[in-house]
């Protein structure tokens, strides 16, 4: 059966990623279950989407409620969970307003046109550029992929929207070279996942904080992989200090149902108006159901306060191991957002994790990266390190 539905897969869906063989087909807490009943330990959160962890009860009765009453208004109309949600995420992000959308690539178009806009109303002209990082990764889609650092990304579909310069990453005189009076935004990651876990130094968002002001330009921070309490404070920019004017979330902020945002704040909260951006299913009281009750559930469960709680026991762990083996050569990260950098391909060692139960996913080329439900426990952490040890050991060795 599970040959099966692999082989009906593969002959079906366009190729586009590389799938491990197994057939997830249930979650409970921290485990998920293929449908031959394989258990397995998930460290990868569906790439840090279920926050929360499988079958939490209070959300699925929320979801549930609501498909009863009603799924999908479109925006001509008001319903009360996006308004709700809205709410939560303007206080939870310190922004004004928001704008719900259906991905997190949709999230980073949305901050792209607020910023494109927000030049347009200021400048009186439509010369404006966008400074994004080496590195970055923010989506798939056109306008997500023209601000991603990863050439190969989007060579293949050139001609993407104009006017994007790459600066590095936590080299700040980097993206001082590149400021000129077109410059509408800087779009960064607070600390970059796919591209390998790094986490901005203070020096370097503060700085391109200072440099945005300077210039009258928006500061984007993409927080759809690195926000929603991940890192141990709601979203990454808060312990650093430092707020943007647009931030985009997606992932977690539904944690599981198909929901990204961007909200801003300032005059770039009110840079979109009727007529200038819109989606069919953004916003709609199932998913916005789903985002209110997120936060409800973080603020009842003491989400923060576990993940405080756990992190450090995660780092110490993964700082062991770094020890332990010659051919894991750095550890970065912040709260459940950890990397393991080794001296070859994690390909291997992620594999073998999973023959011993552990779903770890890979970062960059050489990154193991460890994303969590943010409902893990030490003893969790600690099934999961035999696992890499005995992964480690039979591939790339001592
Ligand atoms: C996953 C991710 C995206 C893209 O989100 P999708 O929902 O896959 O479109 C954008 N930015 C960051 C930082 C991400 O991690």
């Amino acid at each position: 059966m599970k040959e099966q539905i692999i082989q009906q897969a593969e002959s079906k869906l366009m190729h586009t990623y590389n799938r491990f063989p197994m057939v997830l087909d249930r979650g409970e807490g921290m485990y998920l279950y293929e449908t031959d009943g394989t258990k397995y330990l998930d460290f990868g959160s569906g790439i840090g989407v279920y926050a929360l962890g499988y079958g939490n009860k209070e959300y699925n009765d929320a979801l549930k409620a609501q498909i009863d009453k009603l799924l999908h208004t479109s925006n001509l109309f008001y319903n009360e969970p996006a308004a709700k949600a809205a709410k939560a995420v303007c206080e939870a992000t310190g922004m004004d307003r928001v704008f719900f959308t259906n991905s997190g690539a949709e999230a980073v178009e949305g901050a792209i046109k607020v910023a494109r806009k927000h030049y347009y109303n200021t400048k009186g002209n439509n010369n404006s550029t966008i400074i994004a990082m080496n590195h970055s990764f923010h989506g798939r889609t056109l306008g997500a992929v023209a601000v991603t650092g990863k050439p190969a990304y989007r060579e293949p579909f050139e001609p993407l929207i104009g006017g994007v310069k790459f600066a590095e990453y936590n080299d700040l005189a980097s993206v001082e070279a590149l400021f000129d009076d077109t410059t509408a935004a800087v779009i960064m990651e607070t600390l970059q996942g796919e591209g390998g876990i790094f986490p901005a130094t203070p020096e370097f968002i503060q700085g391109v904080r200072k440099l945005c002001d300077e210039h009258g330009a928006l500061l984007i921070l993409d927080e759809i992989q690195c926000g929603m309490g991940r890192s141990g404070k709601m979203f990454t920019y808060q312990s650093y200090g430092v707020t943007p004017d647009v931030v985009t979330l997606a992932k977690a902020l539904g944690c599981g149902v198909p929901v990204g945002a961007f909200a801003a704040r300032g005059a770039a909260a009110d840079a979109l108006v009727a007529g200038d951006h819109g989606s069919t299913y953004g916003g709609n009281p199932f998913v916005c159901n789903a985002a209110a009750t997120v936060f409800d559930i973080f603020a009842k469960n003491d989400v923060l306060g576990h993940v405080n709680e756990v992190a450090p026991y995660l780092w110490e762990t993964l700082e062991k191991i770094k020890d332990e083996f010659d051919c894991v050569i750095d550890h970065r990260g912040i709260g459940l957002m950890q990397g393991l950098q080794f001296n070859a391909a994690p390909g291997e060692v992620v594999k073998a994790a999973m023959k011993h139960g552990v779903i770890l996913i890979a970062a960059a080329s050489d990154t193991v990266r460890f994303l969590p439900p943010l409902i893990v426990e030490k003893k969790h952490i600690d099934e999961m390190a035999e696992a890499l040890r005995a992964a480690i050991k039979e591939t790339l060795g001592v």
